[in-house]
């Protein structure tokens, strides 16, 4: 059997379409590898978004030439955003690539998939080299035993706001909205498949609507909300001016919704708001957090910042920094302004690149700062986490996100068994860990596994002290 290795870089967005490729991929009858050196066939999913991901699209592409080099067999496929800008370029300055997909052409590229699989009928295949057969799990954690828990699912795709700083609207296309019936079929299969949570994706994802049945978000859902098996609900990414009180009115009566929102103000100057044309000022930003508090009090918001947008002054910058100081973020995603090509705001007089790197210095200590209170309240809680896998840091211990989406680590239990040749894993059919949080850090909480639970709602059952903790008492 061949196999496909998928390398996501981008938005959830992507996590959706890489899934969507992974399964038409099993279709046609590949497996998925664990390794970029171990598959026939390699999918690169691009990301525009901003100048580094793009620099690391083309860096990867030259990297895998060389794996080419070794097995001319090798069929090297780019998708995503920067192949629908960038097919043209992308032609000359990576010759080797053997095929271009653009975002709307993820069909075609399963066709093309299909087409190649008998090429490698003759190629030998040792049992190592399809050992993966468990969908979910694209890019960077290509196939973990855990990636089905959280599924991502697109309810649109496309953007028709066009903020002057952003690629998308461009390069995927004006808001398409899927059926609500297809959406509902996908959120069922993807529960069957082990999901405990869903995630609705969608580049403005509370503008979705659905025409046949004039149901908004809210509906939406509502209608998931009520699916038979469904743990828990989130959503990514809405924009501001798309919360009606009717769609808030909605999501608060919701049981499994998780209490986190994010909610992407890009800066809380007035004036650049509408240089960025993000259809909102910061008072009406601001009222759709109180209204948020005021249905969901425990809601975390989270957000995006851009520094350095074309003509910040100090006193735009200012007040972006007083408004994150208020501590109305539980986290917050800052970012230095990056020319899009093709973007109005390209072609405006740009901030120097040193000075908004201090003013990007000077933001992230201040959420930095509010973020680690936010995490302080966490300290001396138990609290249920979704497994992740392994930290990438220590392998003897294991990350989570909390329902707020907060990440958590902790030692392995003493009978955490090891993963098996299938990918599966014991911990997978239990695997909402209570974690007693015991310090809390910029980047999350570290504490100790105390209980496992096969569903969110089932109480935990205890579970063994770390090895380490042990010996150490004995
Ligand atoms: S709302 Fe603005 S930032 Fe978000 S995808 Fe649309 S154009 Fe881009």
């Amino acid at each position: 059997m061949p196999s496909i290795y998928i390398e996501t870089f981008g938005c959830q967005m992507n996590e959706a379409d890489s899934r969507y490729i992974a399964e038409r991929a099993a279709s046609a009858g590949y497996s998925v590898a664990s390794a970029a050196e171990e598959a026939n066939v390699i999918v690169l999913n691009t990301c525009t978004v901003r100048d580094n991901a793009e620099r690391r699209a083309y860096g990867r592409m030259n990297h895998l030439n060389a794996l080419k080099r070794v097995d001319p067999s090798l069929r090297l496929v780019v998708t995503g955003c920067l192949a629908e800008q960038d097919r043209d370029r992308m032609k000359r300055l990576a010759p080797h690539v053997d095929a271009i997909f653009g975002t709307r052409e993820l069909a075609e590229l399963g066709e093309q998939l299909a087409a190649w699989q008998p090429n490698f009928d003759d190629v030998d295949f040792s049992d190592d080299r399809a050992l993966v057969t468990s969908l979910g799990g694209t890019g960077d954690a290509v196939t973990g035993a855990f990636s089905h828990l959280r599924a991502y699912v697109t309810v649109q795709r496309g953007c028709s706001y066009y903020c002057t700083f952003c690629i998308v609207p461009y390069v995927r296309g004006r808001f398409d909205h899927r059926p609500k019936s297809v959406i509902l079929d996908e959120t069922r299969d993807r529960i069957a498949q082990g999901a405990r949570e869903i995630v609705l994706v969608g580049q403005t994802v509370n503008a979705w609507s659905d025409a046949a049945s004039g149901d908004d978000f809210g509906d939406l859902c509502r209608s998931i909300a009520a699916l038979p098996g469904l743990e828990r609900l989130g959503f990514i990414s809405p924009h501001p001016k798309d919360f009606t009180e009717k769609i808030l009115d909605d999501l608060c009566t919701l049981e499994p919704l998780n209490p986190r929102i994010h909610l992407p103000l890009q800066s809380a100057s007035d004036g650049l708001l509408r240089r960025m044309n993000r259809k909102y000022t910061l008072a009406q930003f601001d009222g759709i957090v109180r209204s948020i508090r005021r249905r969901l009090p425990e809601c975390a918001i989270t957000t995006d910042l851009i520094v350095g947008f074309p003509g910040e002054t100090p006193s735009d910058f200012q007040a972006t920094l007083d408004y994150v100081r208020s501590g109305v973020f539980a986290n917050a995603f800052s970012f230095i302004y990056s020319i899009r090509r093709g973007t109005p705001a390209a072609r405006w007089p740009q901030v120097p690149r040193e000075l908004a790197l201090e003013r990007f210095a000077e933001l992230l200590d201040a959420q930095n700062a509010v973020t680690r209170r936010y995490h302080d309240g966490h300290i001396g809680r138990t609290v249920r986490v979704l497994i992740a896998g392994d930290s990438k840091k220590d392998a003897r211990r294991l990350t989570g996100k909390t329902l707020n989406n907060v990440t958590v680590v902790a030692p392995k239990p003493a009978d955490y068994p090891a993963e098996d040749r299938e990918g599966l894993h014991p911990y997978a059919q239990t695997p909402w860990l209570d974690v007693a949080i015991e310090s809390a850090h910029v980047w999350g909480c570290f504490g100790t596994a105390v209980g496992r639970a096969a569903r969110f709602a089932d109480a935990g059952v205890p579970v063994m002290r770390p090895l380490f903790d042990l010996i150490a008492t004995a």
